[in-house]
């Protein structure tokens, strides 16, 4: 079988996974990591075709993490479709598909250690759904730990995870590099996202406001912070569709909401229920 055409290999248990990188690492390759919840589309396999242009191999997770959802949350009804996954990622490069199960990953059961997510963790999309971040941070080290990568894709369409797993990277000083790779979006500009197979026909046209609303929020960029929030609010308009859950600007540094005043680079997050998916998207855009 040609290289192009190899199924990645599929491991599910830490020490084999370990046994494997160790092995490759002490023949000289460098290491790059995509971890993901699996259900994959052209959004994650733009994170695959980066990490492949840098690394000699290249390992992606597919696991859905039960820590980082809430109760009440889909995590049951959350996409499990390795099958698919394995075939989406065929020919793409990928040496190794790290597919454990909640056991092997949490074999002591949720009261394990967690990492917090701090401040910043607890805004935005923290706020609507608690503990989420500290569940996710949680994963994200105990998967480098397990990969022990040098390089490790995250998408800015999750810009609040990325902001925090960068973050965690620096203030727990991990020897892991985190490249961020910009979203995807379909060609009407709806982002990327697994959940978005939820939608119905209706549910998919009236999920478009989000990125309507970061246009109309971009467009608006040159008069100010005020204008930017009223022309975006305006996006969503009275949908009884769409319920919109946060709409804020924030200092892409720091992640903190910006001053009335505010000019320069400034990201703008929005979330939103669309009938039962909840959606989230952003942009960067630039004031004054
Ligand atoms: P998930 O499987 O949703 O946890 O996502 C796994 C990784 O893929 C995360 O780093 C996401 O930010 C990234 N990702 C998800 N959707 C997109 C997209 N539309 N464009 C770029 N990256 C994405």
């Amino acid at each position: 079988m040609s290289a192009a055409a190899r199924r990645p290999r599929v491991i599910d248990g830490i020490a084999e996974l370990r046994e494997v990188v160790c092995e490759r690492r002490a023949a000289g390759a460098s290491v790059a990591f995509v971890p993901t919840m699996g259900a994959l589309h052209d959004g994650h396999l733009a994170l695959v075709r980066r990490a492949t242009e840098t690394a000699d191999v290249v390992i992606v997770s597919v696991f859905v993490n039960p820590l980082q959802f809430g109760p009440g949350e889909d995590l049951d009804r959350y996409p499990r479709t390795l099958d698919a996954d394995l075939d989406a990622l065929t020919g793409r490069g990928v040496d190794v598909v790290f597919a454990p199960t909640v056991a092997e990953m949490y074999p002591d059961g949720p009261s394990s250690t967690r990492v917090t997510a701090g401040a910043v963790g607890a805004l935005y999309e923290g706020a609507s759904r608690p503990g989420h971040f500290d569940g996710m941070l949680t994963v994200v080290a105990k998967l480098f730990g397990i990969v022990q990568p040098d390089v490790a894709y995250f998408g800015q369409k999750d810009a609040q995870q990325v902001f925090l797993v960068q973050r965690m990277v620096r203030d727990l000083d991990l020897p892991i590099r985190v490249e961020v790779v910009p979203t995807v979006r379909e060609a009407d500009g709806l982002a990327l996202s697994s959940r978005n197979r939820f939608l119905s026909p209706a549910e998919r046209r009236a999920a478009l406001t989000l990125s309507e609303a970061l246009r109309a929020a971009e467009a608006a960029g040159p008069q100010g912070v005020a204008e930017v929030l009223a022309e975006a609010e305006a996006a969503f308009g009275a949908s009884e569709t769409v319920q919109p859950d946060y709409l804020v600007v924030v200092d892409p540094v720091t992640l903190l909401p910006v001053e009335p005043e505010a000019s320069g680079p400034a990201l703008v997050l929005v979330a939103a229920r669309v009938g039962a998916t909840r959606l989230i998207d952003n942009a960067l855009i630039s004031l004054r």
